[in-house]
């Protein structure tokens, strides 16, 4: 299964590394054919190749759309060579088989990524990569394709220990590779499309993405894990620039990009934000005078949690509060910039990991969000569901205070970041209390009060913060047993999507503990 490397085709966007390549090819005796940027670039250090416009005896036209679309090409990567009819169709039309094909496409993904237009993401669209690329791989019991720099010195080392030629094994992982590429490149393709023209109709959408790093382990050392990017320019954890610490775990990045997805629901117009997570759900969030208030509020949620944890900023981080982080354990800190004096703070804590990301998602935009079960996937639209004040209907005979509602909004963008059941006590712009992923409401509603009631003592309060707070509640009560308990902890007032059955029996209790309440008419459901 050794097929020896008589003719190589190179064709390639990003030329580093090609000149070595090309040298030593032209070293082994491979005959060099070549397009016209690359074939110039191998000229140019003295080596000899040929172009492919004197093989199809057609110039490359069209601004480069058609270079190498042309059967002495493809015949000569597609041919069978033990096949005699196509043996015979070689020899009819004079052409000469292709052993090797190098090809990187037209930088498509970094084209979207710098912003580029319209206009010019179109024109970053490779065709006659791809089908070569195709082609190639198709026919890998002959022929050998590479679509990546990084396999070029496994190209040589090959070559070197079979005289000249590639093992068929080699030529198969080679091809499985090359159409992940492929595949990655249209998925880009198709997803930059999507966005760019508005179409976000859950059918018929490509899931793909490119390879961006090996991770140590997944979730748990026994588990191997890599990060693919989906493209996507969003600000956060797989855009962000690491200034320090070690590399992030899978662990981290998920924790991470939950985060900063939750603090990117407050504008830093409205003040600074600090979200504290553990484990993909928030342990303490607050807004505040200034960062490093916003910073202790969310720390004073549940101080024993926020060990360990992953702290997001809305807005840059300052000396101030990073003199405050760097007095607990923190894995991970994420923020839109840094200054550099909290740089300097955090230099001393090697460990730390502290990534800027530029800017802010947009809680508002749309896009998908996908999920793999066993036998595929679950897409759905990203949770864009926001609320304002005009949208919410008091359903109580008391209406909640100002201070109330504007609490209950707060809870209510954070109760949209915390696993079901979600109970979120807020009190003056902070988290009291959190209750998530309990599978049922009021023992979320007892959890939360009861870790607030840990709080106080540990603070040494005469009694816990959610006295006089408002509860947040990412999906309606069933019953009124856990309005009870959030009553019981001396919630006064209550935010809930409202629609159920029982509305009537849950309306009646608040009045009855006269309580608040609002009901938003959406839900906030995160499994
Ligand atoms: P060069 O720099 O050699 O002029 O162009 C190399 C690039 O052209 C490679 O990225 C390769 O994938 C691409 N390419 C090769 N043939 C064709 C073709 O027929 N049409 C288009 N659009 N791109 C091609």
């Amino acid at each position: 299964d050794l097929v020896k490397m008589r003719r190589a085709l190179l064709s390639v966007s990003d030329k580093t590394g090609l000149i070595d390549l090309a040298k030593a090819l032209n070293d082994k005796g491979v005959e060099l054919l070549s397009t016209g940027g690359t074939a110039a670039v191998i000229r140019e250090a003295g080596l000899p190749v040929k172009d492919v416009s004197e093989i199809t005896s057609f110039p490359e036209m069209m601004d480069g759309r058609v270079k190498t679309l042309h059967p002495m090409v493809h015949g000569g990567l597609l041919a069978l060579r033990d096949n005699k009819d196509h043996v015979a169709a070689m020899d009819e039309h004079g052409i000469g088989a292709i052993d090797l094909l190098v090809v990187n496409l037209y930088p498509f993904e970094e084209t979207v990524a710098k912003g580029g237009d319209y206009e010019d993401c179109i024109e970053n669209i490779d065709i006659g990569g791809p089908a070569m690329i195709r082609a190639a791989s198709k026919n890998h019991g002959f022929v050998t394709t590479v679509v990546d720099v990084e396999d070029y010195a496994r190209l040589l080392e090959q070559l070197d220990a079979n005289d000249g030629a590639t093992s068929l094994a080699f030529r198969q992982e080679l091809a499985q590779i090359a159409y992940a590429r492929t595949a990655a490149y249209d998925a880009a393709v198709s997803t930059w499309m999507a966005d760019a023209i508005g179409n976000n109709a859950p059918r018929r959408r490509a899931i793909a993405g490119t390879f961006v790093q090996e991770m140590r382990y997944g979730e748990n050392p026994h588990q191997t894990a890599s990060f693919y990017s989906d493209g996507s320019t969003r600000a956060g954890v797989s855009t962000a620039k690491q200034h320090q610490g070690k590399e992030l775990s899978y662990n981290n990045i998920n924790d991470t990009d939950a985060a900063f997805e939750l603090v990117g629901e407050f504008d830093p117009a409205d003040g600074p934000a600090v979200a504290i997570i553990k484990h993909a759900n928030p342990c303490g969030v607050s807004r505040g005078a200034t960062l490093v208030e916003a910073y202790e509020n969310a720390y004073n949620c549940d101080r024993t949690s926020a060990f360990g944890g992953i702290v997001a900023l809305n807005t840059t981080l300052d000396a101030e509060t990073a003199t405050k982080i760097v007095e607990i354990f923190t894995e991970v800190v994420i923020a839109p910039d840094v200054t550099d004096e909290a740089k300097a703070i955090f230099a001393a804590k090697k460990n730390l990991r502290l990534l800027t990301t530029g800017g802010l998602p947009d809680v508002k935009s749309g896009g998908q969000t996908w999920r793999q079960v066993s036998g595929g996937y679950l897409i759905q639209d990203r949770d864009n569901g926001a609320i304002d004040l005009e949208d919410l209907k008091v359903v109580t005979k008391r209406a909640p205070s100002d201070q109330e509602m504007q609490d209950m909004l707060f809870a209510w963008k954070v109760a949209k970041h915390v696993k079901s059941n979600a109970i979120i006590y807020v009190k003056d712009g902070a988290t009291v209390g959190v209750g998530a992923g309990q599978m049922s409401r009021v023992d979320s509603t007892r959890i939360a009060a009861r870790k607030s009631e840990d709080m106080a003592e540990a603070m040494g309060m005469d009694a816990p913060l959610t006295q006089g707070s408002v509860v947040a509640s990412d999906a309606f009560f069933p019953f009124s047993d856990g309005l009870l308990a959030a009553a019981a902890a001396g919630a006064t007032a209550i935010i809930q999507p409202g629609g159920s059955m029982r509305d009537d029996e849950v309306i009646k209790a608040a009045d009855d503990a006269g309580l608040a309440m609002v009901f938003t008419g959406m839900r906030h459901f995160r499994h």
